[in-house]
């Protein structure tokens, strides 16, 4: 079956991708049925064109670049096409439930997200979904829309975080229109296309839990284990291994969340992917000047996802999905003790997550420090070093990368990364002995420079260069967009001609606030 090159009229490359979506596939998600997900069209959105184009996603699906150029692509990627597809293809918000900010928030949904479908390619399966397409049965009181900023940040920002090594769903496209949308101000809807192996979420496990519904909560989770953990079917209880991969793999997305300096802004549970993918991208930052406590999210007064609260929120979510997974756990354990034998083992296996992130984290500090051996001693080193971070301000990105240039004989190399501190007797105290650890590393200055420079971006989605390809956006120039976004794919290159790019942040930087509103 393939439903839509007659369908809708398409041709070329995109009813090659249309074909795809519909082509029956085993083991999709959509397969699950209709206690999971509501079937519907996406939302007509009026005059839609493309803002953003990633081809390195387009590859993903064998797609190459001149698939933005046909002239379907922004009628498709806004839904438009959708009201036409046959009832067994027609686009699915899932639902789930979740915890927000620590308090059960009961049912939320696929608010504004539609899955399209999967695409195989090169033997990988990925799902696509339109964020921003319309109202859904989950919606609640949203509109079911998404506005052009956020959904610039959202695009700008999973190709950041690919290409710095940093699992995350992708996105294909950004679609804009002049369609207008209230938020505090009245903005333009857009639609991003989102990519992934799969959108499941911490949540859709809360959801069937807390409905009572083991039989679809079995269903979730095999489904899970067939696609992406089959392994786990071998142990003795496949579903707390289904469990022991999320909290390794969360634990090891929190270690690259932390080496980078990117905070997420609204880890609530149903934005914590199943597969350990950064997913839903709201108010995320990097942070600028070192502040530990820093809080993205001008929603969250209490900081509550603070920068190093992360890793403590994650372990938090990961309770909360072995929650939702009790049912089904312990199944090999005699009857009579099975409740109590199932609530020990899920507590063992969450154990895991601090051996996990500990080690994941401070391997990446030795990275970061560019440090090849490890000496008792070198977690103080880097402590010491977040310390004088703190007390100055010092820039989390520039710091590390102009580390690079410290020389393991002498002083000539600290200028760049001491300026970065006001109080430069503070630092000079730290780099000596950094420069004595260095010294008993066997690498030379060079070779060293060539390693850290390979784990210390350059180049990270500041929010100020968001806001200047958003602004630009607005008034119809899309070229920062895909000009930031080609930055932001190669991080850890000098790319000399984009210095600007690299820069501290301007003053009027300051005054920008990112809140939930999106
Ligand atoms: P978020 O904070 O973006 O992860 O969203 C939390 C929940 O609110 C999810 O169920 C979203 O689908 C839903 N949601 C957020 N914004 C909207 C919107 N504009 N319209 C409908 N639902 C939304
Ligand atoms: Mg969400």
């Amino acid at each position: 079956m393939s439903f839509s090159p007659s369908i809708s009229g398409l041709s070329g490359s995109m009813a090659a991708l249309a074909e795809a979506l519909g082509t029956p596939r085993e083991g999709t998600f959509a397969q699950l049925g209709n206690v999971f997900m509501t079937r519907l069209p996406a939302q007509p959105l009026s005059a839609p064109y493309v803002v953003g184009f990633s081809a390195g996603t387009a590859a993903l699906l064998g797609f190459d670049a001149s698939l933005a150029h046909d002239p379907a692509f922004a009628e498709f990627f806004s839904g438009n096409t959708t009201r036409d597809w046959p009832a067994e293809a027609m686009p699915y918000a899932s639902v789930y439930s979740g915890h927000q900010f620590g308090v059960w928030a009961g049912q939320l949904g696929d608010g504004r997200a539609l899955g399209l479908g999967e695409v195989a390619h090169d033997g990988a399966r990925y799902e696509l979904q339109l964020k921003g397409a319309g109202r859904t049965p989950y919606s609640r009181m949203g509109d079911g829309r998404a506005v052009l900023r956020s959904s610039i940040r959202e695009y700008l920002c999973s190709e950041a975080m690919h290409h710095l090594g940093i699992p995350t769903t992708r996105a294909l496209c950004v679609i804009g229109s002049d369609q207008p949308v209230r938020r505090e101000e009245i903005e333009t809807a857009a639609v991003v296309t989102r990519v992934a192996p799969s959108f499941i979420r911490f949540g859709h496990f809360e959801h069937f839990y807390s409905n009572d519904r083991v039989d679809a909560l079995q269903a979730l989770a095999d489904h899970v284990i067939e696609r992406f953990y089959p392994h786990c079917k071998e142990a003795d209880d496949p579903y707390l291994a289904l469990l022991n991969e999320a909290v390794l793999s969360t634990a090891d997305l929190l270690a690259q969340w932390q080496a980078v300096g990117f905070c997420h802004g609204v880890m609530n549970t149903d934005n914590m992917s199943i597969l350990g993918l950064t997913i839903d991208y709201g108010p995320f930052g990097f942070l600028d000047g070192f502040d530990a406590g820093y809080i993205c999210n001008h929603s969250d007064s209490q900081g509550r996802y603070a920068y190093r609260m992360q890793p403590q929120i994650a372990y938090w979510n990961l309770f909360c999905l072995a929650q939702g997974l009790l049912p089904l756990l312990g199944q090999q354990h005699d009857e009579s003790v099975r409740g109590e034998a199932a609530v020990k083992d899920a507590q063992g296996v969450l154990e895991g997550f601090k051996d996990r992130f500990a080690p994941a984290l401070e391997q990446r500090m030795r990275a970061k420090l560019g440090l090849q051996t490890e000496r008792p001693g070198d977690d103080v080193l880097a402590n010491r070093l977040f310390e004088v971070m703190q007390a100055n301000r010092a820039d989390f990105t520039l710091t590390f990368r102009n580390l690079a240039r410290v020389s393991k004989h002498d002083a000539s190399g600290d200028a760049p990364v001491r300026d970065l501190f006001l109080d430069r007797a503070a630092f000079d105290v730290w780099v000596n002995d950094y420069r004595a650890r260095l010294s008993e590393e066997t690498l030379d200055d060079a070779e060293r420079a060539i390693a850290m420079n390979r784990v210390n971006p350059k180049f990270i989605l500041r929010n100020h260069l968001a806001e200047t390809a958003i602004r630009r956006a607005r008034e119809k120039d899309f070229s920062e967009v895909e000009r930031l976004a080609a930055v932001l794919r190669r991080p850890f290159d000098e790319q000399p001609e984009h210095e600007a790019y690299a820069a501290l942040p301007p003053d009027w930087a300051s005054s920008l606030e990112v809140s939930c509103s999106s």
